[in-house]
């Protein structure tokens, strides 16, 4: 089912909080009461409107014609209140509650109550962002925070009571698409809305009382604090042996190509153990595999906001970013994981389980999971394939003589794998050093007689020199091989 209706940004919000409640509110249209502290939000909202409204002036031109202007100082700088932005691209809708469009800079205030901020609450700043960002072709910085209205006065100011910032960047858009693409997944129903896993946020909901998803028995809540603190215990118990089990089934179904299982049963085992970055991780793979891009990126996203230092998180989702051609942002990635692999390097055996994912990884027995961990650990000692492929990457965007710099060093590391030999190849030939190319060619055939495209590539430079007759040879062994069933190692496509 298509549903392209427009998702208001505050939604992004209550989804961080819990996306069933979504869909109690959204597709059954249960509307319950709204709470108090809700109540004192619009209330602070208004006042708020109303002091503005009091110092606010007419807009003397369009405010597209405005936006245009102020960076190239034509136009003073300006901030406005209740900013209505559109992203028809992304079918996002919202009102932002402050903005100040300076020359450089545009500054955008999202006004709670404090003191913390949530996920959802960060989600909707990058979401107002996006948006922006879209609708005025805003080229320039954007800084995104959150005002605290508690304790507010009379000549209460956003800029002064900043409880949360942050330049808005490639990795929040991409965070936020994912999100929004979730949702509408939902709305379509593709997956399912997820209830949250934290019994604190039933408890507060104001959707407790009919919530079929309620993790929190209302009566024994209210009357037996004891039963509900044993009772909770014993799901904290029950918890840890679930989610073990999840985990463990899901690695072997993404072992043997059930994704879809895994997926299900990564996402059992972070309803249970939300803060596990394996889960994260592994269910980042399965949806990598199923080509399930944005739903990938958001998992290794939060694979690394719960640890900034897991190389292998960053350099699979360069490797999504790859595959949709997101190149700048794949590089930024790869680059990212080499930053974390400064020591002296060696080619291993385990290097072939990043480019796929830890998940065809074989279990052997009881120690799964710490087995799982060693060889993640392993991998993040082993940049070989984060240069290979932020070079490939750079082939894309025509930056042939960096990508020769990285096949250069793999090949200065380990100059025994004819693959290499013919990508820097390509890039050489991509840069018209043809004598080099076909030296890296020669290399190649070398060490693999049967390197068809070596003969194809080194034929073409060859070509490109005049010596046409072996060229012609090159051509004619590059059909020939190609018609035989292929032996041994697949060979890298040069122009992959
Ligand atoms: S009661 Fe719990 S599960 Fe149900 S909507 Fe509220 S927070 Fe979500």
């Amino acid at each position: 089912m298509k549903w392209d209706r427009q998702i208001p940004i505050s939604w992004l919000n209550i989804q961080g909080y819990c996306e069933y409640k979504l869909f109690l509110r959204e597709v059954k249209g249960i509307r319950p009461a709204v709470l108090t502290i809700v109540n004192e939000g619009i209330i602070a909202h208004e006042e708020i409107q109303i002091a503005h409204e009091k110092i606010a002036k007419e807009l003397e031109e369009p405010i597209e014609d405005i936006i245009k202007k102020i960076p190239k100082g034509e136009h003073e700088t300006i901030s406005l209140s209740e900013f209505n932005v559109c992203s028809k691209k992304w079918g996002l809708i919202g009102r932002i509650d402050n903005i100040h469009i300076l020359r450089g800079c545009v500054a955008i205030y999202d006004f709670k109550p404090g003191p913390k901020v949530s996920w959802g609450a960060q989600r909707q700043l990058k979401a107002y962002a996006l948006a922006f960002k879209e609708q005025f072709h805003w080229d320039k910085e954007i800084n995104i925070a959150v005002s605290s209205y508690a304790g507010k006065g009379d000549d209460w100011d956003p800029t002064q009571n900043v409880i949360w910032d942050k330049w808005y960047t490639s990795e929040d858009e991409s965070e936020v698409i994912a999100i929004v693409q979730r949702l509408r997944g939902c709305f379509e129903g593709k997956r399912k809305f997820q209830p949250t896993s934290k019994p604190g946020k039933c408890k507060t909901c104001e959707y407790r009382d009919i919530c079929s998803m309620n993790l929190i028995n209302n009566s024994q809540c209210i009357n037996d604090r004891k039963t509900i603190e044993d009772h909770n215990n014993a799901i904290e118990l029950e918890r840890k042996n679930n989610s073990s089990a999840c985990y463990t089934r899901g690695v072997i179904n993404s072992k043997t190509g059930n994704f879809l299982k895994a997926i299900e049963d990564f996402s059992g085992e972070l309803d249970l153990s939300p803060n596990d970055k394996f889960g994260y991780f592994e269910r980042g793979n399965a949806y990598k595999s199923l080509k399930e891009y944005p739903e990938a990126i958001d998992d290794y996203n939060k694979t690394v906001f719960l640890d900034p230092n897991f190389g292998p998180a960053y350099h699979n989702r360069g490797l999504v970013y790859y595959d949709i051609q997101n190149y700048q942002n794949a590089i930024k990635d790869f680059t990212k994981t080499l930053e974390m692999h400064t020591n002296e390097w060696k080619s291993h055996p385990c290097m072939i389980y990043i480019h796929h994912g830890v998940s065809y990884l074989q279990v052997y027995d009881n120690q799964k999971r710490n087995n799982i961990k060693n060889v993640v650990r392993t991998l993040s000692q082993n940049p070989r394939e984060a240069y290979i492929t932020r070079g490939k990457t750079y082939v894309k965007i025509g930056e042939y003589g960096k990508a020769i710099e990285d096949f250069s060093r793999v090949i200065q590391y380990d100059p025994t794998f004819f693959r290499d030999f013919i990508l820097r190849g390509h890039a050489n030939l991509l840069l018209k050093n043809y004598r080099k190319a076909i030296d890296d060619y020669n290399t190649a055939i070398k060490l693999n007689p049967n390197a068809a495209n070596a003969y194809r590539f080194r034929g073409h430079a060859l070509q490109s020199i005049n010596r046409i007759d072996e060229a012609e040879a090159d051509r004619k062994k590059y059909e020939f091989l190609k018609k035989q069933p292929i032996h041994g190692e697949k060979e890298e496509s040069a122009v992959s």
